[in-house]
């Protein structure tokens, strides 16, 4: 398990951000009834901020004088999660912005990062009043894990950092079609699934990736990308990605390069090639181009029901890269995501479904229509890559 801080909620002013629009529309009513009374016995201080609008957050965040709070704590879904992270990089002060710890409420019907701390805790599954009690009493806890974040780059340029996914194919179409049925709460994933099982599709595309045991060439070894300001340090192999994580610090987290184009903002990205050239040469590129569905995950849970990646640990500097081939039946993707509820779709040993942890990924979809979502959200469609780094953020997991 990557190494921990703990903080004292009563000497940390918090700014609590609220999501009326998120899951059934009840978080405010849910932080009354179910958080506010935890804080208060904690001592913690807040300020509460109910958004008003999409994007609220996320200028409020790439604005706001940080100073005024310790830690940030969001109670909604994955995407007003998606909009602080990415207000935070988008500041000058990014390197110090972004390592404000950032803890997560269940709010919303896309829980996955929620669920994954209330995982990483120990705990079993819960259902949603009580994993929102799980994920308070954590939160109050206070304790800070190293977070990594993947850049993820699309055609235009735009860059996104991102705590929790890529999607593209089935899973990005559930994700954006289920939106209708969000009066549902997080039920609304399963509802989506079985409406896209019924209307199958494959999708055409080219996939390659750098797996996560490969060193970076040695050109691009030096100042490990997905460590930053640790020039020291060598990208972990695999087999010893538990090894103890320690934070970077401010005295040495000023060295992790420029951003690589004037205007974006963060750590370069170091292991990836122009999206207008060819991948480098020592990734793999996979044989198939056709698809159902390509997922890269880096929590343990897509959703508060689908345990994707089990070995998902925070700080792990892994992103864990699915891919499913064209030609499998509705009955085995079925059964795929039945088990994905327990996270024993690998021990299925289904032939067409593929898994490998790796550290950047590039996707270049040949379907001319289609959804790529990033945490949830959707993107600009088109080729698309990603690198992690590792232990850029910090959530408090208790
Ligand atoms: P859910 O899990 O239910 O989808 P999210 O946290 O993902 O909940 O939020 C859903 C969407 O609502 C996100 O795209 C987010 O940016 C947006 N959003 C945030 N605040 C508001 C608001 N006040 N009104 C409308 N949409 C908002
Ligand atoms: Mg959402």
């Amino acid at each position: 398990r990557a190494s921990t801080e703990s903080i004292t909620l009563r000497a940390w002013p918090l700014l609590v951000l609220v999501n009326p629009h998120s899951g059934t529309g009840h978080a405010p009513q849910l932080f009354h009834s179910h958080v506010q009374d935890m804080l208060t016995e904690a001592g913690a201080q807040y300020t509460l901020l109910v958004t008003e609008r999409q994007n609220h957050a996320h200028e409020l965040l790439r604005e706001a004088d940080l100073s005024q709070w310790d830690a940030l704590v969001i109670l909604s879904g994955d995407g007003l999660l998606f909009e602080v992270v990415n207000g935070l990089m988008e500041r000058a002060d990014w390197e110090d912005a972004v390592r404000k710890p950032l803890g997560i409420l269940p709010g919303g019907s896309g829980n996955a990062v929620a669920a994954s701390v209330n995982h990483y805790s120990g705990s079993q599954a819960l259902s949603s009043e009580e994993l929102l009690l799980s994920c308070t009493f954590l939160l109050c806890k206070g304790l800070v894990s190293p977070l990594d974040l993947a850049s993820v780059t699309t055609a235009s340029g735009q860059r996104h950092f991102s705590f929790l996914s890529v999607a593209w194919g089935f899973v990005s179409d559930v994700d954006i079609e289920s939106e209708k049925y969000r009066r549902v709460g997080a039920a609304r994933f399963t509802v989506g699934t079985l409406m896209r099982l019924a209307s199958l599709r494959v999708y055409r595309g080219r996939l390659a990736y750098l797996p996560a045991q490969e060193l970076p060439a040695p050109g691009l070894a030096e100042g490990c990308p997905d460590l930053p300001g640790r020039a020291s340090l060598r990208c972990l192999p695999s087999e010893s990605h538990s090894a103890p994580h320690t934070l970077y610090n401010s005295s040495n987290s000023n060295n992790s390069g420029k951003a690589p184009s004037p205007g974006v903002q963060g750590p370069a990205d170091t292991l990836l090639a122009p999206l207008d050239q060819p991948v480098p040469a020592h990734w793999t590129v996979v044989k198939e181009e056709r698809f159902v569905l390509v997922l890269a995950v880096y929590q343990s849970h897509l959703s508060q029901d689908l345990l994707a990646a089990p070995k998902a640990t925070l700080g792990d500097g892994l992103l864990h890269l699915f891919y499913v081939r064209a030609g499998i039946s509705r009955a085995a993707l079925l059964r795929l995501f039945l088990a994905m509820e327990k996270g024993t779709h690998l021990e299925l040993r289904c032939p067409h479904l593929s898994y490998m942890p790796v550290r950047a990924f590039r996707l270049e979809p040949c379907t001319p229509k289609g959804v790529i979502t990033v945490d949830g959200e959707a993107v600009e469609y088109g080729p698309i890559q990603a690198q992690v780094h590792r232990g850029l953020g910090r959530l408090i997991t208790g």
